[in-house]
């Protein structure tokens, strides 16, 4: 028996009948619809104002029924109904930012993962802790702006999608450095980055283990993101800083790609690491996460980031990846995390995979 994240009585109903999944109708909820509609479970759309159109465009993904709310703050207030129909929310990035962190807390409808996990995420001095904790490589920190000796990113606190961070190429170009609130000062890793899609299982005992359970690798992607990755095409950084454009992180899609196949047993390392480290601190990273890295040329993989719930990267990939094909056929990370959920129900461990 692994670690209980939640009691009995909160997935009592998850127990008893079909579970419904249920997540925002944006992000990556095709994907999870999907999956759930593969493995015979119920699905449930949570939409803001009326439901998206683009549902009728994809009748395989279409949730059963839609919950619309004039404003997501208003779902705690049909919790109780959710939780008696035997819901499960699959938290994503948008999910969790439009409900806010205390109201994603306090929702008293069973969770697929281990909320806890928000608290280490979410704040980058703790995500930082965890990630040293489990000694993986990271860029290098600076303790402030006189000790920074090469080309940095300086990030402020709590950014969603790289706001407002400043690149500065070498210690003069900080001098352009105006703080709009509390940053961090990192190392700017030159090289090729990647986004591994990884999914932590308590209950399995197959495959890559970890201390508990099992971690398997279901995809990669790059992010695109505007405007820095088309900015080469307008020349020197210099010449678009005296033009006032600035470069931005924000993601706008995904493209595929696969790694070079000797740094697996580097990712696959990481990624074990953060699992275990996770166990000791919170209770475990249950579910779909994302390991964020840079390959550099001397071909270490250095982490900036991890995500720690299902990643849009993932929604390249609903029938399979160059990696995911190699578990199981067809299998997405929305699929998989209907299997695991009808797997804990089936060995009456709910509790160890909700929370
Ligand atoms: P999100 O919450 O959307 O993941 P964020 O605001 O936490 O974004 P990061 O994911 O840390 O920001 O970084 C955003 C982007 O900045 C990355 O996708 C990557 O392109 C770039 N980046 C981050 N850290 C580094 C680094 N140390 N060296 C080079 N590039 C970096």
């Amino acid at each position: 028996m692994g670690i209980e994240l939640a009691s009995a009585s909160r997935v009592a109903a998850v127990k008893e009948r079909t579970p419904v999944i249920a997540t925002l109708c944006s992000h990556s909820s095709l994907q999870i619809f999907h999956g759930a509609r593969h493995e015979g479970l119920g699905t449930l759309g949570i939409a803001v104002g009326k439901p998206p159109r683009f549902y009728e465009a994809f009748p395989l993904a279409r949730p059963d029924r839609f919950l619309s709310l004039p404003k997501l703050a208003e779902l705690g207030r049909h919790a109780a109904t959710l939780q008696r129909e035997g819901a499960v929310i699959v938290p994503t990035g948008s999910f969790v930012e439009y409900l806010g962190p205390t109201a994603f807390n306090a929702l008293e409808v069973p969770v697929f993962g281990n909320r806890k996990v928000l608290g280490w995420e979410s704040d980058r001095e703790k995500e930082r802790e965890w990630l040293e904790q489990a000694q993986v490589p990271m860029p290098k920190k600076f303790a402030n702006l006189d000790a920074v000796d090469g080309p940095v990113i300086i990030k402020y606190y709590g950014a969603k999608g790289g706001k407002g961070f400043f690149l500065a190429k070498n210690p003069e170009e900080l001098a352009d450095f105006r703080p709009t609130g509390p940053y961090v000062i990192q190392e700017y890793v030159v090289g090729t980055r990647y986004y591994v899609h990884f999914f932590y299982s308590p209950l399995s005992e197959d495959g890559y283990r970890v201390r508990h359970g099992s971690i398997e690798l279901l995809g990669m992607d790059r992010r695109d993101e505007a405007n820095i990755d088309e900015l080469y095409k307008l020349g020197a950084q210099e010449g678009l800083r005296r033009a006032g454009i600035r470069p931005t992180f924000v993601v706008t899609g995904n493209v595929p790609v696969v790694l070079r196949e000797s740094l697996l047993p580097q990712v696959f390392d990481v990624a074990a690491r953060i699992v275990d480290t996770s166990v000791d601190l919170f209770g475990g990273m249950v579910g779909p996460f994302c390991v964020e890295g840079i390959v550099t040329e001397e071909l270490q993989f250095k982490v900036f980031e991890i995500s720690t719930r299902i990643v849009a990267g993932t929604n390249l990939f609903p029938s399979g990846s160059s990696y995911s094909d190699l578990v199981a056929p067809q299998l997405s990370t929305g699929r998989r995390i209907a299997l695991e959920l009808k797997r804990a129900r089936a060995e009456d461990r709910l509790g160890e995979v909700l929370s």
